[in-house]
């Protein structure tokens, strides 16, 4: 009951750091009042997904967020991703529809995975599908080095847009994200930031996201300021999951306080939210929750339970199967592929795959947050 208590806190707190405005839009997509039937569903699906997470039950749950890789590839060559490594490829606007057009009950899209989404010529009519015709939330994180017109950024139905950044110190920015420059990126920040307001939206979101390291722990403050100077919305520092030497080790306990210390410092001018580290933050506790609420679907068609670098680097690890979107037979894999998933959720907490076993994430402390601010 505690539990269930704090849960509603932490849900009834990130109600009141959003605006008005947005959370019209978030309400409006998520059940959307000329779908009465899809809304149905949608509340439906969160229902069970809640009771499949808290008590490890087997039911017949879908997705409620689905990562979809829309670039392969990227113009960066980052030290924890090197996506600038792969051929760029990119995923057919068609091969996209039919995809989304499985899981009615997704309201949430991420589009981009492991690679650099504005790469694609066909992203922003994607946006536009999926959040018209989908009811969906859009989002994509970027590196802002090529980012279209800021006008038709702004006004293509993406829900939010990340751009990341893990230091204002232009050489380190540039050590970290090789062939990246930060000049370049912060002036499309603020370009897309100074459109927003000229149009005078309150969406997208515009949100900073940096990769939190002991090698970055230092650069966290200046993050968080030069964000309230440019304008942004939110800085959201994400755990770094493995060690990429020599700038970027994982950070311990002792920079996980660091961080939690600076969100309260500057609680009252933005919001600042931290995610995954398993000693608490803004990530729910207990058992990993992306295993019953996500689907990451990579270019190729491979489909797994959770977003992490392990679908990256060792796919064949945790792929739940593949599927074809432009074949006929792609209902029927999706089908298959969801069923594996109940399967795999059912027993992850008792029987963790290996991949699960060594991920920060699988489960995490109840409300550190609190032992900490006492
Ligand atoms: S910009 Fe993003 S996708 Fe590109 S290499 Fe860096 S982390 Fe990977
Ligand atoms: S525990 Fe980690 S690897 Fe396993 S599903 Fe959750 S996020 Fe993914």
């Amino acid at each position: 009951m505690a539990n269930f208590f704090h849960i509603a806190l932490f849900i009834i707190r990130k109600l009141f750091l959003i605006d008005f405005e947005r959370a019209l839009f978030i309400a409006s997509q998520i059940f959307p009042p000329s779908q009465p039937e899809l809304s149905l569903r949608r509340m439906k699906n969160f229902f069970l997904t809640y009771f499949v997470w808290k008590f490890g039950v087997k039911l017949p749950v879908k997705p409620i967020v689905l990562q979809i890789e829309s670039v392969r590839g990227c113009n960066f060559n980052c030290v924890m991703c090197r996506a600038g490594q792969f051929e760029t490829r990119t995923m057919k606007f068609e091969e996209f529809k039919k995809i989304i057009s499985e899981f009615p009950e997704a309201c949430v899209v991420i589009m981009n995975f492991a690679g650099e989404p504005f790469l694609s010529k066909d992203l922003l009519r994607m946006v536009r599908y999926a959040s018209d015709e989908r009811k969906m939330l859009v989002t994509t994180f970027s590196n802002f080095s090529i980012l279209p017109d800021p006008g038709k950024v702004i006004e293509s139905g993406l829900y939010e847009i990340i751009a990341s950044i893990d230091t204002f110190d232009r050489e380190k920015f540039s050590r970290i994200r090789e062939k990246g420059n930060l000049d370049v990126v912060v002036e499309n920040l603020k370009r897309l930031v100074l459109e927003r307001k000229v149009r005078g939206k309150k969406i997208p979101v515009i949100s900073i996201s940096a990769v939190f390291s002991r090698g970055t722990r230092e650069d966290a403050e200046g993050i968080i300021e030069n964000a309230i100077k440019i304008g942004v919305d939110r800085v959201k520092f994400q755990r770094l999951f493995f060690s990429a030497p020599p700038h970027l080790h994982i950070p311990t306990k002792d920079d996980f306080v660091h961080l939690f210390y600076l969100k309260q410092k500057y609680r009252n001018k933005i919001d600042v939210r931290i995610y995954n580290f398993e000693w608490g933050g803004d990530s729910m506790p207990g058992f990993c929750y992306l295993a019953s609420s996500m689907l990451t679907i990579d270019l190729f068609g491979n489909v797994f339970p959770c977003c992490t670098p392990y679908a990256i680097f060792e796919p064949h690890k945790s792929s739940l199967g593949i599927i074809h979107p432009s074949e006929q037979r792609l209902s029927e894999e999706v089908s298959d592929i969801l069923r594996r998933r109940a399967e795999f959720i059912s027993k992850m907490r008792n029987a963790p795959p290996e991949f699960c076993r060594l991920c920060p994430l699988f489960k995490r402390e109840k409300w550190a947050n609190q032992k900490i601010k006492n």
